[in-house]
This record gives structure tokens, C-alpha cells and sequence, in this order.
């Protein structure tokens, strides 16, 4: 029998719903594991753990403290979702000054006591406070990959990290992508509701829709523009090695659609740096 801790740092609570949205597969886990700490349970501290898990990004100087207190007492610490593997939404706080993000929130006001917690001057990832020894991306993970992992680690194997890039899965046609042409395949690009019709088989790229899927890792079967008629946004993170997934977007761009045409396209660091900002190092330096 495993033991199990997790918790929460800066994030949502999602990935401890997904957690939760095993329904009854949780009983194949909950039957090798003992949950000795969770937000779930009513623990208020735990000695050790086999298996650590963290969902959320490294935010404030009590996450520092949760994140190095997991890691000291767990034999195996997890980086569960996307916010804590890759920083996640909270890391576009790094694009702007903290004094400025909290004037903005709370204008002359901004509170202060003993009792909350000091927010870091930059979002971090977990594994830049600690060392990881396995993410499981998404925003939120797919249920099955927590117990896959769970049960992997159980079972004394390791857990599979998915690699390649989204593209990889997607059901789309992709006719002139990753063909050499004189050609750009589009002039410029169009945000979904600019289009009056989008084709439900052509790669979205080539109808000149913005889609991170060339940089963003596989694992969700791709469903956002497999199933839902929507281009990916890369909630999963980057596939492994990029940092600066904005800028490897941008190459990817550069490739299908004149460069100049890139300079008309809205939030283009919002768009490509949406989930990992905390882990690179591009856009706080040119903008802040
Ligand atoms: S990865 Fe997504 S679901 Fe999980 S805590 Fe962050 S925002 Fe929420
Ligand atoms: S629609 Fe997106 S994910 Fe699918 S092949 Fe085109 S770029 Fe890749
Ligand atoms: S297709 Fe992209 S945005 Fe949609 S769930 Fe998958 S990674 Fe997230």
C-alpha cells in the first residue's frame, strides 16, 4: 500500500476535480493508495508520503513553503496539470510589474496583513523551486492519465509522458502544412468568429486560423479541433524542450503566412505564451 499526499498551490482547483472525476475508476486507485494528506480529506499535516502531488503554479511565499514541504517528505513529488508543470495561466502575471497587477486589482486599497500570504515577485513552475519527477499536463489532466500514472508508480513502473506535438493526433486534413511551396499557404490570420464558415476537416492553420497545435504536447486526443471545430490554444503546455513557445509559434507561422502579416494579429504574446510564460524568458524581458 501507497501513501498519497496532494495539494494546492495557485490555481483553480481544477486538477483536483479531475482527480475527483475518476467516479468509481477511483476506487482502483483509492485501493492501492492510502491518502494520508489532501484537500479532500480532513488532514492538517502528514510525516511522509510515497507519491507528492501539487496542482497549481508557485505563486506566493506560503506555495514556496507547501512546495519544499512536499518535496522534503515525499519520496516521489508529481507536477500535477498544466499550471504546475508550466506555470499555466497564473504565469501571465510575469508579463507585468506585481505592484502594478495589484494597483490594477485593488487601486489604492491593496490589503495587508500577517495573515495572507506575500505574493512572489514572479510566477514559477514547481520544478523551478523543487525537483519534479514527473508532470502530468492539462489544464485540467484527462482523469485517466492521473490513474495511469497512480497506478504505474503503484505498480513500481514508470509513469509514460506524452511527447509529440498535437498535430501528431489531430484528425484534420493537412494538405499544404509540411509541404515546401514557393507559396504562402494564407496571407494573414482571422480569429474563429471573423469567419463565417470554418471547414470542419482542414487543418486550421491552412484556412489562416491561428492554431497552437505544432507546439503544444499531445495527450487530450486533440479535441479541440478534432471534436469541438475550435483551434487549440495549447492548454497542455509545450512539447518537451521548448521554452519560448511563442516565439517557436511565430517560426511555425512564419512558415504558412507572410511575417508581416503576424504584426495585425491581436495579443500575439497572450496567444502564445498563454501557458507557460512562467518557464520562459522572452516576454518579461521586452515588456516589463
Ligand atoms: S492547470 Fe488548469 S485546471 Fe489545473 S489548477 Fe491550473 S487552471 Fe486550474
Ligand atoms: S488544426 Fe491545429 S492541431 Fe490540427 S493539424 Fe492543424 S495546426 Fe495541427
Ligand atoms: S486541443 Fe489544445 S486547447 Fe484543446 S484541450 Fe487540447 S491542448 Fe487544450
Amino acid at each position: 500500500m501507497k501513501t498519497v499526499a496532494t495539494g494546492i498551490l495557485e490555481g483553480c482547483f481544477g486538477c483536483h476535480m479531475s482527480l475527483l472525476d475518476l467516479h468509481e475508476e477511483i476506487l482502483d486507485v483509492l485501493g492501492a493508495v492510502e491518502i494520508v494528506y489532501s484537500p479532500i480529506i480532513d488532514t492538517k499535516d502528514f510525516d511522509h508520503a510515497d507519491i507528492g502531488i501539487l496542482d497549481g503554479a508557485v505563486a506566493t511565499e506560503d506555495n514556496e513553503e507547501t512546495a519544499k514541504k512536499f518535496r522534503e517528505k515525499c519520496d516521489c513529488l508529481i507536477a500535477l496539470g498544466t499550471c504546475s508543470s508550466y506555470g499555466g495561466i497564473p504565469g501571465m502575471r510575469n508579463l507585468f510589474d506585481l505592484q502594478d497587477v495589484l494597483t490594477s486589482v485593488y487601486g489604492d486599497k491593496i490589503p495587508s496583513s500577517d495573515e495572507i500570504p506575500k505574493h512572489l515577485p514572479e510566477v514559477k513552475s514547481l520544478d523551478q523551486v523543487v525537483k519534479v519527477d514527473y508532470k502530468i499536463p492539462g489544464c485540467p489532466p484527462l482523469p485517466a492519465d492521473i490513474k495511469n500514472a497512480l497506478l504505474a508508480l503503484i505498480n513500481g513502473e514508470e509513469p509514460v509522458e506524452q511527447s509529440r506535438g498535437k498535430c501528431a493526433q489531430c484528425s484534420r486534413v493537412k494538405k499544404e502544412l509540411y509541404i515546401q511551396q514557393r507559396d504562402f499557404v494564407t496571407d494573414g490570420v482571422k480569429a474563429v468568429m471573423e469567419l463565417d464558415t470554418i471547414d470542419p476537416e482542414k487543418c486550421f492553420l491552412e484556412q489562416g486560423i491561428v492554431c497552437m497545435g505544432p507546439v503544444t504536447r499531445e495527450g487530450c486526443h486533440s479535441k479541440c479541433p478534432s471534436k469541438a471545430n475550435m483551434p487549440c490554444r495549447g492548454c497542455w503546455g509545450p512539447t518537451p524542450g521548448i521554452t519560448e513557445v511563442g516565439a517557436k509559434m511565430v517560426n511555425s507561422l512564419a512558415s504558412i503566412l507572410p511575417a508581416g502579416a503576424m504584426m495585425f494579429m491581436d495579443d500575439i504574446v497572450g496567444t502564445g505564451y498563454r501557458y507557460s510564460m512562467a518557464i520562459s524568458e522572452v516576454p518579461g524581458r521586452i515588456w516589463r
